[in-house]
C-alpha cells in the first residue's frame, strides 16, 4: 500500500491553494477516480482536509513527464461543459488543464438520411466556448498530479474499502490491502464521501437500492483521424447503426498551443446495440468505414483510427444519496448514457455544492457530516440531477425510436430548434451546465 502524503512541493497551481486546515474535521473519500479527485481538491480549496482510498494503485507521475503522456490515437476523452470549466478555473487548476483542452465552437445535430438539422455557433450565442474535450488520461494525471502535491489531501491507494459503520459524531471506514484480509485497517472521520463508481462497494454496505435500466446498448470509444480539419466542431449525429459524438481534439505534439493545431484528430462515441461492438473493436476497417458511410463527406475522410474501447451502457440511480453521515456521489450516485457528454459534468457540479455548503459549515464552526446539513445537499441537487437524467433519456429514446412518426417529430423539433431564437440560448445553456 502506498500511502501518499501530500508533499511540499510547488507550483502555480498549489500557490493559490490553502495550505493550512480550517479546521480539525475529515472527510473521508471511498474512490480516487475524476470525480473523488475532484471532490479531495475542492474540499482543500476551502480549506478542509480530506483523506482518499483508492482500490487500484496509483501510477507515479512526475511533473515532468508530461511529454510521454500518451499514444496518439488511444484513449477515451470527456467533454467538459464551460460550468466545469469554471469549476476548475475557480481551484486554480485550469491553467494546468487547458494546454490540452481543445475548444468546442460550433455544435452540429443531424439525423443520417433526414432533413432536420440544427447548429449552435459560438458567436450567434455569445460565448467564448460551448466547452472544452479532454482525453481522459491527461485529466486523471493532472487532478492526481495536483491532489499529490496538496498537503491538506492524503491518498491512500491499493486500498479496498470493506466496511462501514456509522457513531454519533463519526463514521468509521475499514479497508484492506487487495488479497489480504489480515491486513485491514480502520480510519474516522466526521463524513464519508463515495465516489466508487456505478458498482459501488459503499452504497451496497449502507443497503442503499439503486433503479437501473439496461439500455442493451454499448458505447464504443476510441480516436480517428480525417482528413479535414474539425476546425473546433462538434458533430452529433443520429445514425440507423446507432448515435455518434465526433468531438474535436488536440494535436498531441501541438499541445495546445494554436500555431502546431493541425486538428485532424478527433474523439467518436459510438453507441450501438449490444452484440454489435465487437465487428467494430476489432475490424478497424470496418469501423472506419461505418463511421464514413454514417457521415458522408461532413467530416472529410475517416483515414486511421486507434484501439477503440467498450463500454456496455446501464443507467444506475441510487434510491438516495445520503445516509447518517455518508454521501453517495458520482457515477455511484447516478451512473447515465453518455451520448450528450453530461455525466461528469453533472458530478462535477454535485461536488462543487458539497464543498461550498461544507466550507460555509466550517465557518460557522458546525459538524460538516450533520446528516441535516447533507440531507439539505441531497435536495438542492435534486432539480439538476432530474432535468440532466431525463434529458439524457430523452436524447436516447427519442433519437433511436424506428417509427417514421417519430422521425418526423424529430426531424420538424431539430429544424425548429434551429430556426426559434430564444430556444437555443435555452438548449445552449443546459447543455453548457450553466443553468440547473
Ligand atoms: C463512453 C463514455 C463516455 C463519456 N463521456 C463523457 C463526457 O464526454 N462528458 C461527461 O460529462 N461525462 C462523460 N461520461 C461519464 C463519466 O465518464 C463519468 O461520469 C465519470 O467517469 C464518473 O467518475 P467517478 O469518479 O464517479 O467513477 P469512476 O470513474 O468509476 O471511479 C470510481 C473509482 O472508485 C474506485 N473504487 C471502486 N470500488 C472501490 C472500493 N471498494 N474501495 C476503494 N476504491 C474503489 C475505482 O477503482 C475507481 O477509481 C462518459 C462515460 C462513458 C461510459
Amino acid at each position: 500500500m502506498t500511502q501518499q502524503k501530500g508533499s511540499n512541493l510547488s507550483n502555480a497551481t498549489n500557490q493559490s491553494k490553502n495550505t493550512k486546515a480550517m479546521t480539525e474535521q475529515q472527510v473521508l473519500i471511498a474512490g480516487g477516480g475524476h470525480v473523488g479527485l475532484s471532490f479531495a481538491l475542492l474540499l482543500a480549496h476551502h480549506g478542509i482536509g480530506s483523506t482518499l482510498l483508492e482500490k487500484m494503485s496509483y501510477p507515479t507521475i512526475s511533473p515532468s513527464d508530461d511529454a510521454k503522456r500518451r499514444h496518439y490515437l488511444d484513449s477515451r476523452n470527456t467533454a467538459l461543459s464551460r460550468r466545469t470549466v469554471q469549476i476548475y478555473q475557480e481551484i486554480g487548476l485550469w491553467d494546468e488543464l487547458q494546454s490540452h483542452a481543445c475548444r468546442i465552437d460550433a455544435v452540429q445535430i443531424s439525423e443520417q438520411g433526414s432533413f432536420g438539422r440544427a447548429q449552435l455557433n459560438k458567436a450567434e450565442e455569445r460565448v467564448e466556448s460551448f466547452g472544452q474535450v479532454m482525453e481522459n488520461a491527461w485529466l486523471g494525471r493532472k487532478l492526481l498530479l495536483a491532489a499529490q502535491q496538496e498537503p491538506l489531501i492524503t491518498l491512500i491507494d491499493n486500498a479496498n474499502v470493506t466496511a462501514v459503520a456509522q457513531q454519533n459524531d463519526m463514521v468509521t471506514l475499514s479497508f484492506s490491502r487487495h488479497g489480504e484480509k489480515d491486513d485491514e485497517q480502520q480510519l474516522q472521520g466526521s463524513v464519508l464521501v463515495a465516489c466508487d463508481g456505478r458498482d459501488s462497494t459503499v452504497r451496497q454496505l449502507l443497503n442503499i437500492g439503486t433503479t437501473t435500466y439496461d439500455y442493451q446498448q454499448t458505447a464504443i470509444v476510441g480516436v480517428v483521424e480525417t482528413d479535414k480539419p474539425h476546425e473546433h466542431v462538434a458533430i452529433e449525429r443520429f445514425s440507423p447503426a446507432g448515435p455518434l459524438a465526433v468531438l474535436p481534439l488536440t494535436d498531441p505534439e501541438g499541445d495546445g498551443n494554436d500555431d502546431y493545431q493541425k486538428g485532424y484528430r478527433r474523439s467518436v462515441v459510438w453507441v450501438c446495440p449490444t452484440g454489435e461492438e465487437t465487428q467494430y473493436l476489432e475490424d478497424g476497417a470496418h469501423f472506419l468505414a461505418t463511421l464514413q458511410q454514417a457521415f458522408g463527406a461532413r467530416a472529410g475522410t475517416f483515414i486511421a483510427a486507434g484501439r477503440r474501447g467498450a463500454y456496455p451502457l446501464t443507467r444506475v440511480l441510487a434510491d438516495k444519496q445520503v445516509e447518517g453521515r455518508c454521501v453517495i456521489m458520482g457515477n455511484a450516485a447516478h451512473t447515465l448514457h453518455p451520448v450528450a457528454g453530461q455525466g461528469f459534468n453533472l458530478c462535477m457540479r454535485d461536488a462543487h455544492v458539497l464543498a461550498q455548503m461544507m466550507s460555509r459549515q466550517v465557518l460557522k464552526g458546525a459538524d460538516i457530516g450533520d446528516t441535516q446539513l447533507l440531507k439539505r445537499y441531497e435536495k438542492a441537487r435534486q432539480t439538476d440531477q432530474k432535468r440532466v437524467i431525463r434529458f439524457c433519456d430523452a436524447v436516447v429514446h427519442g433519437f433511436t425510436h424506428p417509427n417514421p412518426a417519430v422521425k418526423l417529430a424529430r426531424n420538424v423539433a431539430l429544424v425548429a430548434f434551429d430556426k426559434l431564437p430564444n430556444i437555443k440560448p435555452l438548449i445552449a445553456n443546459y447543455a453548457m451546465g450553466l443553468k440547473s
